[in-house]
């Protein structure tokens, strides 16, 4: 039986190729950092990680993982409902309550897991989801799963969100969900504009702040935060993937009965291992440091800002961005695959984004900043970005 799919499979993988739209993983050799060694040997800067607050090898962080290592073993071997949950799961569940602003939190494997749970238990046949044409796959999906009706705005259309909301009028409960930052711009969701809208046409709000979490607002709170709206969110889903240690796990963290009845029927919570206790122990310990201090989001912000400011003066053309990712445009996709080949070969890693992965001509190289660069660090990208962009005539 496999000779014919395995043709089909070849077929499909050519195609992709062909395409020009094949992904090679870049095999690393080091921890995560600033700083990382590839497989060739060569030491490159990385300006492509989710390591926001640069805590994925922080060693507060690895210490907290190994004490909870020694003190609670390595694995679960149980869904939270039988035999998966220590002291310390419901610990760290409290702690991004308060930390969020919020009554009560579940864990999940991954935020895919948390966006893929959290619409069918909640969103029935009667009720309606009204989502971000640009939101992240995992919401998709999720909304997918649910039986609710699915209605799409415009990416940041407020006009278009109050159309689709005025045609949910006729639904029992409306939720209206949005990414907090969109990963591929760099921008915020207008959150006091969706709340004034959710509360005019008698909505929930659900904001994904996984690109967010830990360092948006003045106390890293997110993007509820950044837009004083933090009691006007229903609920929140994000990763302990990205700036929050970027092991891995995701969560909701929401009003009392939204955890309780998820805790219910949520399926990836129910029907999925417990996290594994060094990732809790380590995720505690990112909270506290987080709490105790805004250092790393106050360093990655100057970081940011400084970055921004000089890439900038030289003539490149950034779209306005407020969050730590700074889209570089460039408007053709080969130019984008290109630069990143050369910028590599300068010693500064980073990605080149083209379609399907965002619109048609708007190839973009994308820089994610991090509280683990150093000045140094950026000066050297910048004088980079500065050369190749003169080679290549991106820049006079
Ligand atoms: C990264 C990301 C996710 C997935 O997070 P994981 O914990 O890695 O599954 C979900 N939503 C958004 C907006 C993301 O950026």
């Amino acid at each position: 039986m496999y000779g014919d799919f395995k043709i089909f499979l070849q077929k499909e993988l050519n195609s992709i190729k062909e395409a020009g739209l094949y992904k090679q993983e870049r095999i690393i050799g080091s921890p995560q950092g600033a700083v990382i060694k590839l497989k060739s040997g060569d030491e490159v800067l990385n300006f492509c990680s989710n390591n926001y607050l640069g805590l994925s090898s922080h060693p507060k962080v690895i210490e907290a993982a190994q004490n909870a290592l020694a003190e609670r073993g390595y694995g679960m071997s149980s869904v939270r409902f039988i035999c998966g949950t220590q002291d310390i799961h419901r610990q760290l569940e409290q702690k991004i309550a308060k930390f969020f602003g919020m009554e009560d939190t579940i864990l999940y494997a991954a935020a895919f897991d948390a966006n893929g749970g959290v619409f069918e238990p909640l969103m029935l046949e009667e009720d309606a989801v009204i989502s971000d044409q640009l939101n992240h796959a995992s919401i998709i999906d999720g909304v997918r799963l649910c039986k609710a009706q699915r209605f799409r705005y415009k990416h940041a259309d407020m006009e278009d969100l109050e159309v689709q909301l005025k045609e949910a009028q006729k639904c029992r409960f409306r939720l209206i969900v949005t990414d907090g930052v969109f990963s591929m711009d760099g921008d915020i969701a207008k959150l006091p504009q969706i709340c004034d809208l959710a509360e005019k046409y008698n909505s929930l709000v659900m904001v994904d702040d996984s690109h967010a979490s830990g360092f948006i607002g003045k106390t890293g709170r997110g993007t509820h935060e950044y837009h004083k709206v933090m009691s006007r969110v229903d609920i929140i889903s994000s990763t302990l993937g990205k700036a929050l240690g970027g092991a891995m796990g995701g969560f909701i963290t929401a009003k009392q009965e939204v955890v309780d009845l998820l805790r219910q029927r949520s399926r990836p919570y129910l029907f999925s291992n417990s996290l594994s206790p060094a990732i809790v122990g380590a995720a505690l310990q990112v909270f506290n440091m987080l709490s105790e201090t805004t250092e790393l989001r106050d360093k990655l912000m100057w970081n940011t800002e400084y970055f921004k400011e000089k890439i900038q003066k030289l003539g490149f053309d950034i779209k306005p961005s407020q969050s730590a990712i700074v889209a570089i445009m460039l408007y053709d996709a080969k130019l984008s695959q290109d630069m990143a080949a050369q910028l590599l070969k300068e010693g500064i890693y980073v990605t080149g984004f083209y379609y399907p992965v965002v619109p048609k001509g708007e190839a973009r190289i994308r820089v994610q900043l991090s509280a683990a660069h150093e000045k140094e660090h950026i000066d050297k990208a910048v004088s980079a970005f500065e050369k190749i962009g003169r080679n290549l005539g991106v820049i006079k």
